[in-house]
């Protein structure tokens, strides 16, 4: 294991992770932001990223966060980034086709309220009081979730707290549908990053079929607002999204769409919020290293155990498959040193390194710059009072 898949697998052992789990992005912001419109940017990146505000957030879960996306261009990008794929058809063909393929043994509407591993086999049963048995059991759901569940023998008291301790992210995705794709005409590709105030949505994808029908954008209200605008009516948050649209595209078109839907993900009782679970100032350092540590034999799954795109699909695919080679060594079937694989690159479209210029590279940072100012001046002054000392004959000669 190298450093940095140390820092990615466990980032409670990095160096400054205690300073820097006590602090909110906010109070890091504080510290490095030096304008308003860096500070707007700052709040709006995490609003965006993990739909929640910066003083919610640890510094070092959120940076942890960006990193295992890739860092700040990966994570924010749409091509070359984060945002840059769909599937054709939409990503739920994943799990229905997953599904066929199953058949009968995919059990829907059986939500899972207990847990005994007291016996020779795990017993699960449902609300709906159904009763399955098995040698092991992958829970994948997010952390806070698990509280829904009853676990007999009871959890280890750090895993028991973990799951108190990780709430999940507030979003609400609002789609607006209109019968041209104006925007395109203007020459604009359909994202917009809105930092006002007052504005509903922070950021807005064209989300028109690849084909160019139903031409579409897609916008998400996050964190703060989505909690402020989720008391107004489904009509009243389409026209204040219109208005935005057309504050930003400039064009009156965008005030007439001809089919709006949304989803307030915050009200799902199965998921809690979206995208993905965060932890607060505190919580990293001290219950980190149980995240996905097996309880007897229950593994842990879900997107919020993945040490790459977390909060992703990727990191849900990746954290299925570690679980699934845990079981696999449990039962001696693979080295433990086979449990972590890399997940496989993207043949097609693989992810391209970002060129940065020199000056991205190499400027400092204001503070970086005012402390390099101050030690020069400091340094410049000392030489001018050294060398008039000198030639004053102050200084001994030897
Ligand atoms: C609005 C929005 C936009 C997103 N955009 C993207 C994106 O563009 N790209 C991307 O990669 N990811 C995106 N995500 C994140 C992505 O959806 C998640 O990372 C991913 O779904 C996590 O997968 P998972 O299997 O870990 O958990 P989930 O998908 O949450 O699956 C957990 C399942 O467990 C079920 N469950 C919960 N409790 C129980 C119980 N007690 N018993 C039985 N079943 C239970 C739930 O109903 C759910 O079906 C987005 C999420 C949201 C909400």
């Amino acid at each position: 294991v190298d450093n940095m898949d140390m820092l990615l697998t466990a980032p409670w052992r990095a160096p400054h992770a205690e300073e820097w789990d006590k602090m909110t992005m906010q109070e890091f912001f504080d510290k490095v932001c030096w304008t308003s419109a860096a500070r707007r940017f700052a709040t709006l990146f995490v609003n965006v990223n993990v739909t929640s505000e910066p003083h919610e957030v640890s510094a070092l879960w959120f940076l942890w966060y960006v990193k295992q996306c890739g860092g700040t261009m990966r994570i924010f990008s749409t091509t070359n980034g984060g945002q840059e794929r769909k599937f054709v058809g939409g990503s739920s063909q994943i799990s229905e086709c997953m599904a066929r393929e199953l058949g009968d043994r995919v059990k829907l509407q059986s939500a899972v309220c207990s847990i005994d591993q007291t016996g020779d086999m795990v017993v699960v049963k449902t609300v709906s009081e159904e009763t399955y048995k098995a040698k092991y059991v992958i829970v994948a759901i997010p952390p806070g979730l698990n509280l829904k569940i009853h676990f007999n023998p009871e959890l280890p008291p750090l895993r028991n707290q973990l799951i108190h301790r990780v709430p999940m992210g507030s979003v609400i995705k609002c789609m607006v549908y209109y019968r041209e794709n104006f925007w395109r005409k203007k020459g604009y590709c359909g994202s917009m990053v809105i930092e006002e105030e007052e504005a509903p949505i922070g950021l807005t994808l064209d989300d028109t079929k690849p084909d160019g029908t139903v031409p579409a954008i897609m916008g998400f209200i996050l964190a703060r607002k989505s909690r402020k605008l989720a008391g107004l009516t489904k009509e009243e948050r389409k026209k204040r999204i219109c208005e935005i649209y057309a504050r930003v595209l400039g064009s009156e078109e965008a005030l007439h769409p001809i089919h709006y839907e949304e989803k307030n993900w915050c009200e799902e009782e199965y998921s809690g919020g979206c995208y993905t679970a965060y932890f607060p100032p505190g919580i990293l350092t001290q219950f980190g290293k149980v995240l996905r540590e097996p309880v007897g034999r229950l593994y842990f799954a879900g997107t919020e155990t993945a040490t790459e795109w977390s909060g992703y699909m990727e990191g849900a695919v990746q954290a299925g498959e570690r679980a699934s080679r845990e079981i696999l060594c449990a039962m001696g079937k693979l080295h433990s040193s086979q449990i972590w694989q890399p997940e496989p690159e993207s043949v097609d479209i693989p992810a391209l390194p970002f060129v940065t210029t020199f000056w991205e590279r190499n400027l400092p940072s204001v503070g970086g710059f005012v402390k390099f100012m101050g030690m020069s001046s400091f340094l410049t002054v000392a030489t001018v009072v050294g060398v008039v000392a000198y030639k004053k004959g102050l200084l001994p000669r030897s």
